[in-house]
């Protein structure tokens, strides 16, 4: 680290948990963001602002006005932009030396794995269960680190689903697909603005825990907060054997 790094980072340094050492290794990684919206916002800014070297921002969406109220990551000179450029913009201003790449583009098939397998963290800012379920293969593939926030009205979870880890589930363990659930989308559901930011933050929190090493994360566990009478439940997670994403792990 240079002069410049040393004095930016220096309340990062100044955590024993963190020290020189654990923020090198925030400088080092490359995390893939998908969504640039409510959780990608607060998620992607606050990666950024910690110096996080390469943050690929993923999001094939423009920005519209109904955004402004939560996405912080944009604002009112953005509407009509790509969120990815919209997005880069802000996290530049925020810290010049953060390198964002931008896909404005809906992530699947050979690029997904390109990019997940490229990143070292995985942070799920999506808004459907598709992209959900895609990202959770790639992840399972590649073994790469999950971190899963979802809001919606005043309801927010987030988890970590860790797959390095023998006993950790998946995001598939937890809600396999075709059980027909009926999906909510922040499209055309309301969603309270400040939600987003905590559960963004959350995974960004849990995404430099994992590049750093530190703590305890939501690995194996499912946070959940009910914004109204603003309380956290945390839920246990057990891995389904019979998961048809990472059920058959070791066997090969
Ligand atoms: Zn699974």
């Amino acid at each position: 680290m240079n002069d410049d790094q040393l004095l930016r980072y220096s309340r990062h340094i100044l955590l024993p948990e963190i020290g020189v050492e654990g923020q090198e290794a925030i400088l080092a990684a490359r995390v893939l963001v998908v969504g640039a919206g409510g959780l990608g916002s607060p998620a992607a800014m606050y990666l950024a602002a910690a110096g996080v070297g390469t943050l690929v921002l993923c999001d094939n969406d423009t920005v519209d006005l109904t955004n402004l109220q939560r996405q912080i990551l944009h604002s009112a000179e953005g509407v009509g932009r790509l969120k990815v450029e919209s997005g880069r913009d802000t996290l530049l201003r925020l810290n010049p030396f953060a390198r964002v790449e931008t896909l404005a583009r809906r992530l699947e098939g050979e690029a997904l794995d390109a990019q997940v397998a490229a990143a070292d963290v995985v942070l799920d800012c999506s808004d459907n269960f598709a992209t959900r379920h895609a990202i959770n293969r790639a992840c399972a593939r590649y073994r790469k680190p999950l971190v899963s926030g979802a809001a919606i009205r005043f309801d927010g979870q987030v988890s970590v689903f860790d797959l390095r880890q023998a006993e950790s589930p998946c995001y598939h363990c937890l809600f396999p697909e075709g059980q027909e659930i009926e999906e909510i989308r922040c499209a055309v559901m309301g969603v309270f603005a400040p939600l987003t930011g905590i559960i963004g933050a959350t995974q960004a929190a849990e995404a430099l825990k994992l590049l750093v090493g530190c703590g305890t994360t939501l690995d194996g566990r499912l946070l959940l907060l009910d914004g109204l009478s603003m309380e956290w439940r945390s839920v246990s997670l057990g891995r389904d054997p019979g998961c048809e994403v990472c059920g058959s792990r070791g066997e090969a």
